[in-house]
């Protein structure tokens, strides 16, 4: 378990898209052996600098506030698996046709208040963009801008790209971009290739079997 919450900062980024990468911060998650990689809140930090949505510069701040207040950093912990848990079984369903869960809505939609509460519209160099008030000290911060992907992508028109691995231990989420909606696995090196020795084995032993029953 700490070993793989070690890997927060440098896991696969297969989602495409930012809320569906914080889903798959747990691995084998549709098994009922999931392992997770937010294992402390400085895995949270950790796997948020690696996504770009915490400064190195923030994240120090974070870290200190943390060692600070830790009860309330644990808290937070809490909070952000919850939301992960409850953005994943949301966008599961959704890949496989079924409406969410009305208490995952429920859920999701009290931490978009939160989020929303915060959000402000900023002017950049590029134009305008979302931000967040408060978000430098805030020690959940980063679950803004990660519920507020998520929102947008529930009511995007990329919905119905959402997509979940074909391997039934795996679970990983990610958004289709092929032209034919054609991509079954989170990776085609990792379950893709399993599925493909699989495959393969079964064949052989399939043909061994025939040998034999000549
Ligand atoms: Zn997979």
């Amino acid at each position: 378990m700490d070993e793989a919450g070690m890997n927060a900062g440098t896991l696969g980024l297969l989602g495409g898209r930012l809320s569906l990468d914080f889903a798959n911060t747990a691995d084998w998650h549709a098994s009922d052996h999931s392992v997770e990689s937010l294992t402390s809140y400085s895995d949270l930090v950790a796997w948020s600098q690696h996504v770009g949505i915490l400064t190195d510069h923030r994240a120090q701040r974070l870290l200190k506030e943390a060692a600070r207040r830790p009860v309330d950093a644990t808290a937070v912990l809490e909070r952000a698996i919850a939301l992960r848990e409850v953005i994943y079984r949301i966008f599961s369903a959704i890949s496989h046709g079924h409406p969410p869960q009305a208490a995952d809505l429920a859920t999701f939609n009290a931490e978009l208040s939160g989020a929303l509460a915060q959000s402000q519209i900023v002017s950049t160099a590029e134009g305008f963009t979302w931000d967040w008030a408060g978000a430098e000290d805030a020690l959940d911060g980063m679950l803004w801008p990660l519920v507020h992907d998520a929102a947008g992508l529930l009511t995007s028109e990329e919905l119905d790209r959402v997509g979940q691995c074909a391997d039934d231990r795996c679970g990983w989420l990610f958004l289709d971009t092929s032209r034919n909606r054609s991509r079954r696995w989170c990776s085609m090196e990792d379950c893709g290739n399993r599925a493909k020795a699989r495959r393969h084995y079964e064949r052989k032993r399939a043909v061994r079997r025939g040998a034999r029953a000549k």
